[in-house]
C-alpha cells in the first residue's frame, strides 16, 4: 500500500527526521486559516497523488503570496496529472499539500528498502537527487551507492558514514542525516514499510539537511497488524475493481488486454497469462482465486472480470487441489447466469473432482468451451474472440 507525501512526512517527523513544515487541504477555502501554522512568505503547493514526477507534470508550484496560493490551488484541484508513474490516464488531484518553500543548495537521493535476497535493509544513496533514479542507475551506475544493513537493534556509525559519504556533509548536517537514517531504519522495522524514498533530500540555504519529498510503501500482508497505517489508505488512489477484489480477498490486478483470466495459484496465473500472450492476445487481468475458494468467492471473481469493459472472452484455468472443481463449476454457472454472460468462456479443469465439475458445466445449458490442457485452452479462447 502506498501513502501520500504529507502522510509519509508526518511519520518521518514523528520518528525525529528533519522535515519541513506543511499543511494538507481538501478545499481552497481552507488555506487562509491553515496557512497561519506556517512560517515564511513563500509556499510550495504540491499535488498529493500516489505517483512521482509531479514536478515535471505541473503538480508542484512555487507561490509568493496567499492570493497566488489560492489561485493556483483552484487550478490544481480536480486537475488530472499525467506523470511517468501514473500511466496515460493520469490521476485526479483531490488533496494538496502546502509547504514552506526551501531555497535549495544541493539535491541528493536517499532511499531504503527490504532486500529479500540478503534479508537486509538496503540503503541507496546518490548525489544525483531530484531526478529519475532509474535513469541515473542506467546512465551513471557508479553514482549510486548501496549499503546493506543487517536487521539489528541499531545501525553502526560507520555504516551511516558509508551511506552519506557521497553527500560530503558538514558536522551539523551529519547529525541530521543520522536522525533521518535511523528514522527510516525504524519505520521499515516497526511499521512494516517496504520502501522509503527521499528524493530530493536537500541542503537548504541555511545549510540544513531536509527531506523535501517522501514516498513510502507498506507490505500489504502486514497491514492487519498496523491499523494506524491502514487508516492512511486513500481509496481514491486505487483502482475500483482492485478495491472490490480486496473485499473478497482475491488477488486481482487489472491489466490492459482483452482476455479475462480466473486461475487458482499465482504461478499458474502467471503461466496462463504467458500462454495467452504466446497465442497473440493480451490478458485483461491477473486473478488468483486462491487455494480453497468458496462458491461465493468464485462468483465475485467472475463478476469482477466481467466488470471490465475490455473483456472479450474469459479463460478459466483451475488445477483442483484443495480447491474442488465442482465448487468452482457451481460458482461459474451461478455467476454466468446472473450476469447473463455474453462473451465466450473457455474452461480447463484438472485435479480434484474435475469430472463432477465438468458435468455441472455441461448440464448448465451455458455455452462453455471445454479445454483439455493449457495450450488447448489458450488456443480456444484466442480463436473464440476473433
Ligand atoms: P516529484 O518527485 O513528484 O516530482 P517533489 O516533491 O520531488 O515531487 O518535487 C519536485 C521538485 O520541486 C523538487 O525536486 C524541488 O526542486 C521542488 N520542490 C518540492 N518541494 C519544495 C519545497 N518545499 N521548496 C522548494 N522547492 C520544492
Ligand atoms: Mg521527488
Amino acid at each position: 500500500m502506498n501513502i501520500h507525501e504529507h502522510q509519509a512526512k508526518k511519520i518521518l517527523k514523528d520518528y525525529g527526521a528533519p522535515v519541513s513544515s506543511g499543511v494538507v487541504i481538501f478545499k481552497s477555502n481552507e488555506i487562509k486559516e491553515k496557512i497561519q501554522k506556517l512560517k515564511g512568505d513563500e509556499y510550495v503547493l504540491k499535488a498529493q497523488i500516489h505517483a512521482g514526477g509531479r514536478g515535471k507534470a505541473g503538480g508542484v508550484k512555487l507561490t509568493k503570496s496567499i492570493e497566488e496560493l489560492e489561485k493556483e490551488s483552484v487550478k490544481m484541484f480536480g486537475k488530472t496529472l499525467v506523470t511517468h508513474q501514473t500511466g496515460p490516464e493520469g490521476k485526479e488531484v483531490k488533496r494538496l499539500y502546502i509547504e514552506e518553500a526551501s531555497g535549495i543548495l544541493k539535491e541528493f537521493y536517499l532511499s531504503c528498502l527490504v532486500d529479500r535476497e540478503t534479508s537486509k535493509i538496503a540503503f541507496i544513496s546518490s548525489t544525483e537527487g531530484g531526478m529519475d533514479i532509474e535513469k541515473v542507475a542506467s546512465d551513471n551506475p557508479n553514482k549510486i551507492i548501496t549499503t546493506k544493513i543487517p536487521l539489528s537493534e541499531k545501525i553502526e556509525i560507520d555504516q551511516i558514514e558509508k551511506i552519506i559519504k557521497p553527500f560530503d556533509l558538514k558536522k551539523e548536517q551529519k547529525l541530521d542525516a543520522n536522525k533521518l537514517i535511523n528514522a527510516m531504519f525504524s519505520i521499515i522495522q516497526e511499521k512494516d514499510a517496504s520502501l522509503i524514498e527521499i528524493n530530493p533530500l536537500i541542503i537548504n540555504k541555511d545549510n540544513k539537511l531536509i527531506c523535501l519529498d517522501a514516498k513510502m510503501n507498506f507490505d500489504d500482508n502486514a497491514l492487519f497488524r498496523r491499523p494506524e497505517i491502514l487508516a492512511l489508505r486513500d481509496l481514491n488512489e486505487e483502482d475500483p475493481t482492485e478495491i472490490e477484489a480486496s473485499k473478497h480477498d482475491l488477488a486481482y490486478i487489472k491489466l490492459n488486454g482483452s482476455i479475462g483470466c480466473m486461475v487458482n495459484g499465482a504461478g499458474l496465473a502467471m503461466a496462463t497469462m504467458d500462454i495467452i500472450k504466446l497465442y497473440g492476445e493480451e490478458p485483461a487481468n491477473f486473478l488468483d482465486v486462491g487455494g480453497g475458494a468458496s462458491k461465493e468467492k468464485v462468483t465475485s471473481a467472475f463478476k469482477l472480470i466481467l466488470s471490465d469493459k475490455n473483456v472479450k472472452g474469459i479463460l478459466i484455468n483451475i488445477f483442483g487441489g484443495i480447491m474442488r472443481c465442482d465448487v468452482l463449476a457451481q460458482g461459474v454457472v451461478e455467476a454466468a447466469k446472473e450476469t447473463k454472460l455474453s462473451v465466450p468462456l473457455v474452461v480447463r479443469l484438472a485435479g480434484t473432482n474435475f469430472k463432477e465439475g465438468k458435468e455441472i458445466l455441461d448440464k448448465s445449458g451455458l455455452k462453455i468451451l471445454s479445454a483439455s490442457d493449457l495450450n488447448d485452452a489458450a488456443k480456444k479462447i484466442v480463436n473464440a474472440i476473433k
